[in-house]
């Protein structure tokens, strides 16, 4: 039997997903992550009048109750799940970005005629799609995430991700393929209407700035901050900063089981369209105590069968209530006409 097909992908999968320096998870960004983690920690522990020792460091910075929890195991498992059978994580199913691009440039040409060649320098026409391309991610994201926390049924697949006990980077990977599916998908609808606009205005051969493929503005976030929201640093912004950028501590809030922290902090780099729409909650500049998850006592939490299978279930009894409900408000006896 000939293995090497199989062994070829799995590490092409880990060589797209850690080693390109532009992807979500790259190696060289967790690096990163980690080195602002150590320093935080270590400014904190001076401000305290603390020694600063390797030990203590890596105490504060990996601690057990998180390495060795069960939620963290189930990371673990959808990392696996994620990267190896379901493909690789964010770069899946953007099968309609390029048609739609086109589709819109195509439109706006035929409303308004063909624009003339731009006179602005390259640079700056590359900047300008850089920048519309992450905030049309950004507004995507925003709104995927907005819709998986009001819609029951979308809620049923997104909560796999909030069941999560502790935060870790790892927890970025706890997302249900239905969750993801749908993520891929909004997130092609507006990137694809935002660079059709561009290709209209700046011609189609004038591209974003990116790195590894990814919107460069977008990767310098993965590298400055993305990766610490799943962990259980208290880095805030507060004040106008903590209007405009998500901070780990804002992401933390997202997670909180208190009611007053529900359906806050919904954007991913930025606190901008949270701040539009009033969804915004601004964390306080000293830790807030929080407890994550959801549920606390929810069967089979971290497990496959809780964790994969239950959303499936609960999310076809929720159909099934409405299409009963449904019925049962058509089937409804007609008065009778009162006669006279
Ligand atoms: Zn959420
Ligand atoms: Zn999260």
């Amino acid at each position: 039997m000939d293995f090497s097909p199989g062994i070829s992908y799995f590490f092409g999968q880990l060589d797209k997903a850690f080693l390109a320096p532009g992807s979500h998870v790259s190696l060289f960004s967790l690096l990163c992550a980690f080195l602002i983690a150590v320093l935080f920690v270590a400014v904190r522990r001076y401000r305290k009048g603390r020694r600063i020792r390797p030990r203590a460091l890596l105490r504060a910075l990996f601690p057990r109750r998180i390495i060795g929890s069960r939620s963290s195991l189930a990371d673990l498992g959808y990392l696996y799940f994620n990267l190896f059978l379901f493909g690789i994580i964010f770069g899946w199913a953007l099968l309609s970005y390029e048609a739609l691009s086109h589709g819109v440039a195509d439109l706006l040409t035929a409303a308004f005629g063909p624009t003339q060649p731009s006179a602005l320098p390259l640079f700056v026409s590359r900047t300008v799609i850089t920048v519309m391309l992450f905030l049309a991610y950004e507004l995507g994201y925003w709104l995927n995430h907005y819709l998986s926390h009001r819609i029951p049924f979308l809620w049923e697949f997104h909560k796999v991700h909030h069941s999560a006990t502790v935060l870790t980077p790892l927890t970025n990977f706890r997302v249900h393929p239905i969750y993801m599916c749908i993520f891929l998908n909004i997130l092609a609808v507006f990137t694809g209407i935002a660079n059709g606009v561009g290709d209209y205005i700046f011609g189609q051969t004038t591209h974003q700035y990116g790195f590894s493929e990814n919107n460069l503005i977008l990767v310098f976030f993965i590298y400055l901050y993305v990766h610490l929201q799943h962990t259980e640093l208290w880095i805030s912004f507060t004040g106008w900063l903590g209007h405009l950028f998500m901070s780990p501590a804002h992401h933390q809030i997202h997670h909180s089981r208190d009611p007053a922290h529900f359906n806050k902090n919904l954007g991913s780099c930025l606190a901008l369209w949270d701040w539009m729409f009033g969804t915004l909650y601004v964390p306080a500049a000293e830790p807030e105590k929080l407890e994550f998850g959801v549920e606390p006592d929810r069967p089979h939490a971290h497990t496959i069968r809780g964790e994969f299978l239950a959303p499936f279930a609960a999310a076809a009894l929720l159909i099934k209530q409405l299409v009963e409900k449904r019925s049962s408000t058509v089937s409804l006896p007609v008065p009778e006409q009162k006669r006279g």
